[in-house]
């Protein structure tokens, strides 16, 4: 009995020495894939990654980052390229056919992750393209975030970005108001001419048939009984601005406010004749391109009836008061190339106290305003 149990008990351990034998070698037959696979579950890389990784001798910086889908695929592809490692690793993976051509080329422009990332959650494949085939654009994250960006617009804001030295705030803004166009040309016909809003450059022409429907003349004491007619709601705007002034113990007047399409055409011809096509350029509007022609525009004259200059106290008076009254200077000095005038200190137009406002407190011209508006046109 005894010595039965004895040997049962000895079949059983060489049984277990037996099987734990097999297990060591098979460990040690796997023991690199053994390796592999419980890299592969700490890292969230799949088993052959793992191995491409070990191949490059990648794998020790590898296992400090976060898992990147991005460098799971392109480490794959022909696309790889290990100067590029650290980018692939912040890059969030597109389903886009042309995802790692396209992210390659980005990199070696100059974009940083963080950019390719916001490039691709913005923009379209298209623009995308179009950023490739141009110059690193500086502030491409800001640039994208401005509410103003129009995607449209994307090879403008490039070529221009070549040619002027802008912060992108102004890059995106000038384009948008077409001054990487010559002026008088891609020209948009207003379609809203009695809007108190409307813009009137040398890029946005009223017809030639336009006259507003609610012409008034302006009071004898604001305009020196000389006819000088506006729109209603801007003869009443400038009527009471006249008012308020006077009690200031400034005097001002309307020297020139309504002009008709025909006498546009003529003033402009006249001063063509009398100064020359370019220096008539930077001081008169073409018929059809003035704000005088929407009854919204007058020129001011000081009380010794000159039209008002910088160093006027009626000058000072309404750079201080006017956007009380929905006044703005339209002209001012140093907006020259925004404007496409020179510095106007007696033109003053009509845009309504909310915009009038936010135009004396930005300090920034219409043009500007409206690029950044796009809502107005
Ligand atoms: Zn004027």
């Amino acid at each position: 009995m005894r010595k039965v149990k004895k040997r049962k008990l000895s079949y059983k351990k060489t049984l277990r020495l037996l099987i734990t034998l097999l297990i060591i070698v098979i460990v040690l037959i796997n023991k690199n894939n053994l390796i592999t696979l419980y890299q592969s579950k700490k890292t969230g890389y799949n088993f052959n990654t793992i191995n491409v990784f070990h191949e490059l001798g990648i794998y020790d910086d590898i296992k400090k980052e976060a898992y990147s889908t991005t460098l799971e695929n392109i480490i794959v592809t022909e696309y790889y390229n290990p100067n590029y490692l650290t980018n692939y690793l912040d890059i969030n993976y597109q389903e886009d056919k042309d995802f790692y051509e396209n992210i390659n080329k980005l990199i070696t422009l100059g974009y940083t992750s963080k950019e390719i990332n916001d490039i691709y959650k913005k923009l379209n494949h298209e623009s995308i393209k179009i950023l490739i085939d141009n110059d690193y654009l500086k502030d491409i994250s800001n640039i994208l975030d401005l509410s103003y960006f129009h995607e449209d617009n994307l090879k403008r804001y490039l070529t221009y970005n070549k040619e002027k030295k802008l912060n992108y705030e102004n890059l995106i803004t000038y384009v948008n108001a077409n001054l990487d166009y010559k002026y008088y040309t891609n020209v948009i016909d207003i379609e809203n001419p009695e809007d108190t809003s409307v813009i009137v450059n040398k890029y946005h022409k009223l017809a030639s048939s336009f006259v507003p429907s609610d012409l008034e003349t302006i009071s004898d004491k604001c305009s020196r009984g000389v006819n000088r007619k506006m729109r209603h709601i801007a003869k009443v705007a400038f009527e009471e601005m006249c008012e308020a002034a006077k009690k200031d113990g400034i005097t001002i007047y309307s020297g020139s406010a309504y002009r008709s399409y025909d006498y546009q055409l003529g003033l402009y011809n006249r001063y063509v004749a009398a100064y020359g096509f370019d220096e008539a350029e930077t001081f008169s509007a073409r018929a059809g391109y003035s704000e005088h022609q929407t009854g919204l525009a007058t020129d001011i004259l000081n009380a010794r009836i000159d039209y008002i200059s910088a160093s006027d106290a009626e000058y000072t008076w309404l750079i201080n008061n006017s956007y009380k009254y929905g006044f703005h200077l339209r002209y001012p000095k140093g907006k020259e190339n925004i404007t496409g005038y020179m510095y106007e200190e007696w033109h003053f137009r009509y845009l309504g106290t909310k915009i009038a406002t936010e135009l004396h407190n930005l300090d920034i011209t219409y043009d500007e305003y409206v690029a950044r508006n796009s809502n107005l046109k």
